[in-house]
């Protein structure tokens, strides 16, 4: 497997807290092709599809995830999408020039919206103001809130002209005996706080693990890919014709042709009048 593009899950045998850590590259540099963010947002981007995938990672049923920012600054609205086979997307869109790079100067005042779709079961959606201008410190906040087990997270990225990196640490106190918990969870906070940023994004997943907590039982779950898969379709931008309406379709049948782009991978999706037409039967 790409060592690269993987998430490993973890368990202190020992100690009442669990774990997990996430590798980005290739499939990150898929998902930023073809798009024209600034650095910053590509930045921020990157440290959301980490953070997706650590939160997609501790859901105990299969489905899918949506982690939103939404602010007042330049950038409006920035998203990624995964599910529970650890494939995502993501986009951002910008409403005015992006002058700084901290999270604060990037999004503004706003939140953190995170929506949990399960395959079977309901929706649910989780909302907090965003925090201490940190991605990290915002996350750690949902979790708290979510599901109220204290929760830490490291997350690292490292934005090349030609390949992107990001990383991503998550301990988390399991739902058992809370003192013990609490306390073992203090002590292997006090060890993933030595790993740096250089270590976290260069070695293996395995390697930061061992070098962490090599004095700890660690039981390691099998590696996880993850990609980057859009999931558009042209039946979906079809679908999403459809609902438009017949009134819509004759507008763009009177233009001659209505082209659908996906905003998370480029795809364009045209149809020319003939087609809408055989769309338009479909009511
Ligand atoms: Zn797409």
């Amino acid at each position: 497997m790409n060592q690269s593009d993987q998430l490993l899950r973890f368990l202190f045998r020992e100690r009442d807290v669990r774990g997990e850590v996430v590798k980005v590259s290739a499939s990150l540099d898929a998902m930023l092709a073809g798009h024209q963010y600034p650095q910053p947002v590509k930045q921020l981007l990157a440290e959301l599809v980490a953070a997706t995938s650590l939160l997609t990672a501790t859901l105990k049923f299969e489905g899918q995830i949506a982690v939103q920012l939404q602010g007042d600054g330049p950038v409006r609205f920035i998203a990624v999408n995964g599910n529970h086979q650890q494939q995502f997307r993501g986009v951002a869109r910008l409403q005015k020039e992006v002058q700084g790079d901290s999270f604060a100067e990037l999004i503004g005042q706003g939140y953190l919206l995170v929506t949990i779709t399960p395959t079977q079961g309901e929706r649910y959606q989780g909302i907090i103001p965003l925090v201490n201008d940190s991605l990290t410190a915002t996350l750690e906040a949902y979790f708290n809130q979510s599901e109220q087990l204290p929760t830490r997270l490291y997350l690292h990225t490292d934005i090349g002209a030609e390949h992107c990196q990001a990383a991503g640490l998550l301990l988390q106190v399991l739902p058992v005996d809370a003192e013990k918990s609490r306390a073992d969870f203090a002590d292997l906070e006090i060890l993933a706080d030595t790993l740096t940023r250089e270590e976290l994004l260069q070695l293996a997943p395995e390697e930061s693990l061992y070098r962490l907590f090599h004095q700890e039982v660690v039981e390691l779950f099998p590696a996880q890919s993850v990609q980057f898969v859009c999931g558009c379709s042209r039946e979906k931008s079809e679908a999403a014709i459809v609902s438009l309406g017949t009134e819509a379709i004759d507008e763009h049948i009177a233009e001659g042709k209505l082209d659908i782009s996906c905003e998370y991978c480029n795809t364009l999706y045209h149809f020319d009048a003939a087609q809408l037409r055989l769309l338009k039967q479909n009511f």
